[in-house]
Order: structure tokens, then C-alpha cells, then sequence
């Protein structure tokens, strides 16, 4: 990436913010923007940016474009819809989007950006927002090799880079993790309560399981900091995370691969978003598998404190 080229930072959320911290503090130039003016403001007051007049007018600025929005969907609206970035960047560009999007959808992404003379890389990132603070995500990158090497430098700052191929691969590497992350959830979550009801103490559970072969990262990292404290405050939202496992469907769907146990816990997430709102932490899964418990019957004893 040449040593002029100013970054277009778009969607300042939980995931962007540190991230685009991040490139600041090594010295890059950054544009911002997010679709709510107060979250740009907060940003612009602390790190050394500017704040974009308009997504055409952060086009018109920027040689390198780093999307971090909710949804594909969302990417493609900032990207090509009315006063978009995509018309206003020159050709040469790059486009890289970090978001969680759908795979096939960043294919057709691609394709219509590259009619543009704009080549778009995926880069989706795991690893939550404490790796984005320290630099240390792990990102999943896909695309045609020239453009990657232009941004790997920018990458780099953010998190180690994977090479997953062509245009798409890094989002369904995205979305087939976290597949396997929720999933880990989930049986780690009906092991607890099963184990409860039974009689064991959920921490002393959660302490077996970690010396244990039952050992994943809802038992290392999601049961003791985000659910035996209660505390439900992963920085990953729930409709995110079901989101991302319709996407998981949707890659294993588009080579009829078997999908059985994706399909359950996709429907456990779904369900979840609709008891209790995709705003909820992503954690809140363990309250609504909890919710569907039948209360013990009276003088049965009450849950382990
Ligand atoms: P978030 O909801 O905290 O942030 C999204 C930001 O995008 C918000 O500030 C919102 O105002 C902004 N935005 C929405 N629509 C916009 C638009 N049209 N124009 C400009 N800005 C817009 O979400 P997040 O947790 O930061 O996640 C961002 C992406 O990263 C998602 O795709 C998510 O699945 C993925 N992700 C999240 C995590 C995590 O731990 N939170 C980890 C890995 C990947």
C-alpha cells in the first residue's frame, strides 16, 4: 500500500472502533463514518481522524475502503447504492470488507465492483473485541492475490492474515467458525443445565470440563466470563451471531453438505433472537436454553448459588 493512501473506516461499532483505533495509532490516515452520528462523534473526539462529509464524498478521499457493518447487505447499500463509495473511488482502489457477510453475496459483490475497475478483498475477523483492542485478531481473507498483497500491510495491524483463496472463502471460513463457536455453546450450556438439575455445581462442572475432554470455548472462555458471573456482556450480539449461522447454512446448502446439527443450532439461535431481541449478548442463549426447563416440582431443592 503506498505511504499516501488515506483509509476509508466505515461502521465505528464494537468491532470497528478498535480496529480503526488501531490503524491510527500506526499511523495511518483515516476517514471515518457510521450511520449514527453520535458513535462517530465519540470516536473522532479520541483518535487523530476525520470525519466523513458523506459516504460519496469519503469515496472521493480514500485509496483504501475498510467496511465493519452489521450485515452484507448493509456493505453493499454503503458501497453501490445512491451516493454510494463505489462510484466515487478511483479505479485502482481497494475494498475490503471485514464485516461478517454472506459468501455468496460478497461473490456477487465482486463481480459487480470489478465491472467498476474496483477490486473487493473479504476479510472477516475473529476473536471479539479484545483481540480488536490488542491487534491480535485473526483475519480470513479472500480474493485475487494483488489486492491482498496492496492491503496486507493495513491487515497486519489488526490481526494475523489467513489466506482462505478465491472471492468469498474468507466469509464462509467466517461463518463456518462461528458455527462451531455457537455450537460450543450450546452443548456446553445443555451439559450445565442437565448437570444441575442432576445435582452438580455449575462451576465445579465448568472446572471438570476444562481439565476434561469436553474442554471448547464455552467452557474456557464463555461459561467463566460471560455466564456463571451472569454477566452476559460478550461485546458479540445475538442476532449477529444467529446471522452468522444462517450463513453457515447457506454455504453448506450450496453443496448439499450434510448440516444436521448447523440446522439445530441455527433454529436454537433463532429462537433465542426472537425470546429475547438481537440486540441481546450472544451468551443470553444459555437464558433462553434455561427458559425451557420445566420448573422442579415443590420441596425438589432450588438451583446451586
Ligand atoms: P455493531 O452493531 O457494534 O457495529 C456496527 C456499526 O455499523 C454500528 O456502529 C452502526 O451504527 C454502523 N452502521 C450500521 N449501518 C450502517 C450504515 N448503513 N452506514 C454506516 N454505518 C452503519 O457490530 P459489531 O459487533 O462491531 O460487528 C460488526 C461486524 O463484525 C458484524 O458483521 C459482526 O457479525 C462481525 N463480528 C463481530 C464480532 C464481535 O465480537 N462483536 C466479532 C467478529 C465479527
Amino acid at each position: 500500500m503506498a505511504s499516501k493512501d488515506r483509509i476509508g473506516f466505515v461502521g465505528l461499532g464494537n468491532m470497528g472502533a478498535p480496529m480503526a483505533r488501531r490503524l491510527a495509532a500506526a499511523g495511518y490516515a483515516l476517514t471515518v463514518a457510521d450511520a449514527l452520528p453520535e458513535v462517530e462523534q465519540r470516536f473522532a473526539a479520541e483518535v487523530n481522524c476525520e470525519r466523513a462529509a458523506s459516504l460519496a464524498a469519503l469515496g472521493e478521499r480514500c485509496q483504501v475502503v475498510i467496511t465493519m457493518l452489521p450485515n452484507g447487505a448493509i456493505v453493499r447499500e454503503v458501497l453501490l447504492g445512491t451516493n454510494g463509495i463505489a462510484h466515487r473511488l478511483a479505479a485502482g482502489s481497494v475494498v475490503v470488507d471485514m464485516s461478517s457477510s454472506s459468501p455468496i453475496g460478497t461473490r456477487e459483490l465482486f463481480a459487480d465492483l470489478a465491472k467498476l475497475g474496483i477490486p473487493l478483498v473479504d476479510a472477516p475477523v475473529s476473536g471479539g473485541v479484545k483481540k480488536a483492542a490488542d491487534g491480535t485478531l485473526a483475519i480470513m481473507v479472500g480474493g485475487d492475490p494483488e489486492p491482498i498483497a496492496r492491503v496486507r500491510p493495513v491487515l497486519e495491524v489488526m490481526g494475523k492474515v489467513f489466506l482462505t483463496g478465491a472471492s468469498g472463502t474468507g466469509h464462509a471460513m467466517k461463518a463456518l467458525n462461528n458455527f462451531l463457536s455457537a455450537a460450543n455453546l450450546a452443548v456446553a450450556a445443555e451439559a450445565v443445565i442437565a448437570g444441575e438439575r442432576f445435582g452438580l455445581n455449575p462451576a465445579t462442572m465448568i472446572d471438570i470440563l476444562n481439565a476434561s475432554t469436553g474442554r471448547n470455548t464455552g467452557t474456557d472462555s464463555k461459561f467463566p466470563n460471560n455466564v456463571l458471573p451472569r454477566t452476559f456482556n460478550s461485546g458479540f450480539a445475538l442476532g449477529l451471531m444467529a446471522k452468522d449461522l444462517r450463513l453457515a447454512l447457506e454455504v453448506a446448502r450450496s453443496s448439499g453438505a450434510p448440516a444436521s446439527l448447523l440446522e439445530m443450532c441455527s433454529q436454537i439461535w433463532s429462537n433465542a433472537e426472537q425470546q429475547l431481541g438481537a440486540k441481546a449478548d450472544n451468551t443470553e442463549v444459555v437464558k433462553y436454553l434455561e427458559s425451557l426447563v420445566p420448573p422442579r416440582p415443590a420441596g425438589s431443592g432450588g438451583r446451586h448459588a
